[in-house]
């Protein structure tokens, strides 16, 4: 899963925790959005994976957001395979 905010950035992560909610923030425009009832854990592994992939989608950015989204969620899909 990749989340994108409404801005188009790519720079959402979870700010902090109520309990079981996450608060989701976009560090570019700073809209804020609670989560309840997913766990969102190994937020290492997340921000590793994220670190890793943000140069190659850079390298998409000119494409439509859908195809990146796209092109992003098969990448990670192929992360989580590797990690098996
Ligand atoms: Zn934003």
């Amino acid at each position: 899963m990749v989340v994108f905010c409404q801005c188009g950035s790519d720079k959402v992560d979870i700010d902090r925790w109520d309990n079981a909610r996450a608060l989701l923030k976009c560090y570019t425009c700073e809209r804020t959005a609670w989560v309840e009832g997913f766990t969102l854990g190994k937020l290492d592994f997340v921000e590793q994976l994220f670190g890793a992939i943000l140069d190659q989608a850079r390298k998409y950015r000119r494409r439509n957001p859908a195809e990146r989204q796209k092109l992003l969620s098969e990448r990670f899909q192929r992360k989580l395979m590797d990690r098996r």
